[in-house]
């Protein structure tokens, strides 16, 4: 870890306080509110409302302070009020809000571009184009993906998350609630097997041999030839925090180069220093084609990039790809900020060393209750997946109960996984060692509760 490193400055006070009963009266009121004129559809794991942010807490309108381990879904890697984004949002939005880059272009854009050429791994030529959220940048990677091959089949993989408008719902493998209802999904999409190591039939198959078993499968059901693109998430976000075994990816990439397919690492929540290195591909070497990014990349302000082969990308005819907010001023000045803010505080540094502190914990948590099947992830991106004791039956309820007790002593905690057992950690990097061991204290507790 570089010892030149800043430490992060706080406005709040990092300090877990529940006042009292909650949701309190103004959250409840709120909820009354919402319930009249939000749709039911898009549904809240907290029920209180936020008033501030900062750091490792979130201060709910009743004055009651959490500890954030969810960082609004990998999102607020910086904290939530940054005091370097925050002033050059400030200072950005004071200046112009939008002009739309397709029509009158600013600097911030291409500064954008620029670091992202120079974080992503590899060393060639590289072209990147900024949109709104995560889904809008896989949905252009594979736009781009066809456009350069003239091929049209997608290879995605078992537990895949990769958003919810219609083409990445069909590139998303889970159901409910993501697809239930919502179709036609689109063509020429293909789910082959993933590597998920706690789950396989066969424990000893090793990365290699699980990258080879897809590939076999995707040469007898698509045709190599025929595939335009292979998308994987290095480490599984949504699906539960699977990490595939080493090995994997990169003999997945090595073959798709062989066979003139494009290989997108959708970095969407694993990127931006998150796992402990500024994206997760880098912890095996493997260099994308094209990288999809969001969520960590600008402190919350939304923005999305796809950014790859300079080939790749400008093989696409001038204004075929665009939209008129995105690389929104205002966001990418965040994103600057975001990226200096990583740099200065070394918060790569800081997601290895939760780890550091974590994972111990949680090993012992594990062997002293019998709930927990595997401890997993890297850096910052930890989870555990519970199981009913002596097996591998997926535990959902001790999931489910353990966030509800988390939650109820003033911690947040998120679920994910296929089978709804896995809990996910991703705590702001900025958040103190001492805010950390406490949320963590709630989280062992509940999980002996289980046990
Ligand atoms: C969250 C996520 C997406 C979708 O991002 P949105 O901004 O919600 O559209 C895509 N891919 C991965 C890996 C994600 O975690």
């Amino acid at each position: 870890m570089s010892t030149s490193a800043t430490e992060p400055t706080y406005r709040l006070e990092q300090k877990r306080n529940i006042t009292g009963t909650f949701p309190g009266p103004k959250s409840a009121a709120l909820n009354e509110r919402r319930a009249a004129v939000v749709a039911k559809g898009v549904a809240s794991s907290v029920p209180v409302y936020v008033q501030d942010a900062d750091g490792g807490i979130i201060q709910d309108v009743d004055g009651n302070s959490f500890i954030d381990l969810g960082s609004g879904i990998a999102v607020t890697s910086v904290g939530a009020s940054d005091p370097a984004v925050v002033a050059a949002a400030q200072e950005q939005v004071a200046r112009f809000t939008h002009t739309c880059f397709m029509v009158t272009p600013y600097e911030g854009y291409v500064a954008v571009a620029e670091k992202l050429a120079e974080l992503t791994p590899g060393t060639h030529e590289k072209r990147t184009v900024l949109f709104n959220s995560g889904a809008e940048a896989v949905e252009n990677a594979i736009k781009i993906a066809r456009s350069a091959t003239g091929r049209q089949a997608v290879v995605a993989f078992d537990h895949a998350y990769h958003g919810r408008t219609n083409l990445t719902m069909g590139l998303t493998a889970k159901a409910m609630p993501y697809k239930t209802g919502f179709g036609p999904f689109a063509s020429e999409i293909y789910r082959m097997p993933m590597s998920y190591p706690f789950r396989e039939e066969n424990p000893e198959i090793t990365g290699t041999e699980a990258a080879e078993r897809a590939i076999l499968a995707i040469e007898k059901q698509i045709g190599a030839d025929q595939l335009a693109a292979l998308l994987i998430e290095p480490i599984q976000g949504e699906g539960g925090f699977i990490v595939p075994a080493e090995g994997f990816l990169p003999r997945l990439a090595a073959w798709a180069k062989e066979n003139g397919i494009v290989f997108i690492a959708d970095e969407v929540q694993s990127g931006f220093c998150r796992t402990g290195e500024w994206f997760a591909v880098n912890h095996e070497g493997v260099v994308p084609d094209i990288m999809t990014m969001a969520k960590g990349i600008a402190g919350g302000m939304p923005l999305s990039a796809v950014t790859g082969r300079a080939d790749l990308l400008d093989a696409v005819h001038p204004g075929g790809l665009g939209g008129t907010y995105g690389g929104n001023p205002v966001a990418c000045a965040s994103a600057l900020a975001v990226i200096e803010t990583m740099i200065e505080q070394d918060l790569a540094g800081r997601a290895r060393r939760i780890e550091e502190l974590t994972v111990p914990r949680l090993q012992e948590t594990a062997e002293k209750t019998g709930v927990i099947g595997e401890v997993r992830g890297r850096g910052a991106m930890l989870a555990i997946e519970l199981v009913k004791p002596g097996s591998k039956a997926p535990n959902a309820e001790a999931a489910k109960a353990i966030a509800a007790a988390c939650l109820a002593e003033g911690v947040i905690i998120l679920t994910c996984g296929t089978y709804g057992n896995v809990i996910r950690l991703l705590p702001p990097l900025v958040i103190s060692d001492e805010l950390l061991s406490d949320g963590l204290d709630v989280l062992e507790a509940a999980i002996r509760a289980q046990a």
